[in-house]
């Protein structure tokens, strides 16, 4: 088989020189080529994409690789990407809404550098090259695999800041594992809508909280195509934002999500701001986070779709 090896960053990458230093980026693509197991017959082409914490990406960044990777996949039968975690169930949701499901497409990166002890980059660079040689994993959109987890990117969400199991699964199970030399997947994953590469639009995303400032609100709000707010629990907002909700929704894009971190958005409730209230009016009810919310309106709209076409598109996600 022939498998790419892209390497972008993050701690994956990074090493102290001494111990007296603080880690920097380090290894390349080679390093980690060294570093798998590479099955008899099987030939690495290794791409030295970037060497950059995944803090410094935004959706250009995205866009850019996602081309580079367009051209790959036909030349190749899989690809492991080394990504920091920081950044990384972004980037792997932006890929899945963008590439053709045609091979494996896996994201992997690191807790620990490689000089710390436990460093977790070559488990996990092996797990990843495991899953991507792995016929099964075809068709199932792009994945991150982490701490001998499959998880699809559609559901990814990293949910430690310092331990090796930094990514969970949201609103659903992880989709497989890594066991030995065998990889398991428990279910299916569901088919999503595919756009074309080209996200357009400002964002302002806020968590609501009890004190939020209308004012700020208001002016932020005022400089942006599309407003993403993370509501409470089921889909409420305090009756402050509701005028300024009322008018912004008239020309830009807003989409509700909850500043949960599982469920989505329902309520039974008869009072201002309450989920019920919403459904009257001109906004997204978004099944996704906020994160993957704003990846994909942003593709949206750079797709150039209507409101309409765009809540359908969000609505499709868990349907
Ligand atoms: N600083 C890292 C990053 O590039 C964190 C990590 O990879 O775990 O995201």
């Amino acid at each position: 088989m022939k498998i790419a090896l892209v390497s972008t960053g993050g701690t994956i990458a990074m090493a102290q020189a001494t111990c007296q230093d603080v880690s920097s980026l380090s290894y390349t693509a080679e390093f980690f080529a060294r570093e798998l197991a590479v099955s008899h017959g099987d030939d690495i082409v290794v791409v030295n994409y970037s060497q950059l914490p995944s803090s410094h990406f935004d959706s250009g960044y995205s866009q850019n690789l996602a081309d580079r990777l367009m051209k790959l996949q036909t030349e190749v039968q899989g690809i492991v990407i080394t990504h920091g975690t920081d950044t990384m169930e972004e980037t792997a949701f932006y890929l899945d809404l963008v590439l053709p499901n045609a091979i494996p497409v896996v994201l992997t990166g690191a807790m620990m550098t490689g000089t710390q002890p436990g460093y977790d980059g070559v488990i996990n660079l092996q797990n990843a090259y495991q899953v991507v040689r792995e016929p099964n994993s075809a068709h199932k959109g792009v994945l991150i695999v982490f701490n001998r987890d499959i998880i699809s990117s559609v559901h990814a969400a990293k949910v430690e800041s310092e331990r090796p199991c930094a990514f969970g699964s949201v609103q659903t199970g992880k989709l497989g594992a890594i066991n030995g030399n065998e990889v398991l997947y428990y279910y299916e994953t569901k088919p999503h809508i595919k756009l074309e590469n080209h996200p357009n639009g400002k964002v302002f995303l806020s968590k609501l909280h009890c004190d939020i400032e209308p004012s700020l609100v208001r002016y932020c709000c005022g400089q942006v195509d599309i407003v993403i707010f993370e509501c409470f629990g089921g889909g409420r907002v305090p009756p402050k934002l509701l005028p300024i909700i009322e008018d912004v929704s008239r020309d830009r894009i807003v989409i509700l999500t909850t500043r949960v971190f599982g469920g989505h958005l329902y309520d039974e409730y008869s009072y201002e701001g309450s989920y019920h209230y919403f459904l009257s009016r001109k906004v997204i009810f978004s099944p996704l986070n906020s994160l993957k919310s704003c990846l994909l309106a942003r593709l949206c709209q750079g797709n150039g779709m209507t409101f309409n076409e765009m809540k359908k598109a969000f609505e499709g996600f868990f349907q």
